[in-house]
């Protein structure tokens, strides 16, 4: 493994090389990120669409249960596995939205769906194990998987393929793998996976006796073709994790509240894990995550109407022109761009136009490489904004092939 960054320092600390292990040391994609921060702390305005984060916050009603909670008493310890009220509303979202029997004793909550994404490893993976996951990716997945002791390995979604991951291009990595993580609606490729490919990903799944991760907290967020939980798929239910999240649904990335929904064995279990490192979710946020759910569909659909809009304002601006492609813009609160005809590499366009235009994108090889050639747009900031900026974006592409 790559040490990381003053390694010899933190090793003479006597750091668990655990620990030290979780990151792969090097560049962690985040540059533009840090730069682009470190610009608008000395007052240079900066046009900020890296991170995935809503530009609205929690909805005053949802807080307001929030409030009301804590002050009836929600302040104590909370049920490890979730209040049973939560779990019941998350079971039933799911058995609706799917149409696979679902029951509480399905449901874990946990602290967001970063720490399901890590518990459901920690259930899947030994130590040693190879935990398959699909490039480009959500940026903590190798260090999740790294984390519980297991070894990362990716399998390449290809823009020829519409980022739809080949049955094929896992099953060659399949061999002696505890888990496959997936990600549909993708962060970052906003690729939405079909009926077809998710069969695929079934029939490896079990061809091979596989773990299927499915982290699905951009649920909510389909602008084209329908989302589809390999949960529900035959015989899938029984192997497949499903990570989910009040974050990106609710605007609620603050409250650290998400879940896992698997078979009740491994939810039994994980209860030990529980207990032994976050002893639960804050009632209150619990309760006002139940409360969210509870509210009918005009809140969430509320926190997804800007990114639809501004996905819309990106489309119509790329129809003017035909250097700058987006990769089927199908879900989440980004747009993946196929920046390739430039010659440019991400990276290289991403430093460019912070530098000349202030403007802040995170290349695709921040997401692995698959994603090279490409740079993932964030739908974060307000319309008038974002037009202008994405205009600028497309612009400067037209600048550099002259
Ligand atoms: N999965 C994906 C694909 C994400 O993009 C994110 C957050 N950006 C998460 C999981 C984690 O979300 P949270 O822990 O806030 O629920």
């Amino acid at each position: 493994m790559t040490p990381v960054a003053g390694s010899d320092l933190l090793r003479q600390m006597k750091i668990s090389d655990r620990l030290l292990h979780i990151s792969a040391g090097g560049n962690d994609g985040w540059d533009l990120y840090r730069k682009s921060k470190a610009l608008i702390a000395r007052g240079i305005p900066v046009a900020e669409l890296t991170i995935g984060e809503h530009d609205v916050r929690t909805d005053p009603s949802i807080l307001g249960a929030m409030d009301a909670a804590a002050r009836a008493g929600h302040t104590g310890y909370s049920f490890g596995q979730g209040n049973p009220n939560l779990r019941e509303s998350v079971a039933k979202r799911i058995a609706e939205r799917t149409g696979t029997a679902t029951n509480p004793g399905n449901i874990l909550i946990t602290p967001g769906g970063q720490a399901a994404l890590f518990n459901s490893h920690m259930a899947a993976c030994s130590i040693g194990d190879r935990a398959l996951f699909i490039d480009p990716y959500y940026a903590t997945y190798p260090g999740t998987i790294r984390s519980v002791g297991a070894v990362p390995v990716t399998v390449a979604a290809l823009p020829e393929h519409g980022f739809q991951p080949q049955a094929s291009a896992i099953a060659a990595q399949a061999d002696g793998a505890a888990s496959l993580l997936i990600n549909s609606p993708n962060n970052p490729t906003c690729a939405v996976y079909s009926r077809e490919t998710l069969d695929g990903i079934a029939r490896v799944t079990k061809d091979h006796d596989l773990w299927l991760i499915s982290d699905e907290v951009y649920d909510t967020q389909v602008w084209q073709g329908t989302h589809i939980s390999p949960r529900s798929l035959p015989d899938m239910a029984e192997r497949t994790l499903v990570v989910g999240s009040m974050s990106k649904s609710h605007a609620m990335t603050g409250s650290r509240c998400g879940w896992i929904c698997g078979p009740e064995e491994v939810i039994q279990t994980l209860l030990d894990l529980t207990t032994n490192t976050t002893y639960g979710v804050a009632g209150f946020v619990q309760e006002a995550a139940n409360f969210a759910l509870n509210a009918g569909p005009d809140l969430e659909t509320s926190v997804g109407a800007p990114f639809a809009r501004r996905r819309q304002i990106a489309l119509d601006l790329l129809a003017r022109q035909n250097l700058v492609k987006a990769s089927p813009p199908q879900g989440a609160m980004y747009m993946l761009l196929d920046i390739r005809a430039t010659g440019l590499s991400g990276e290289e366009f991403g430093e460019r136009l912070l530098a000349e235009r202030r403007i802040a994108v995170m290349p695709g090889e921040s997401f692995g490489s698959a994603g090279a050639g490409h740079i993932r747009v964030a739908l974060t900031i307000a319309d008038d904004d974002f037009a202008a900026a994405f205009a600028q974006v497309l612009d400067f592409a037209a600048q550099i092939v002259g």
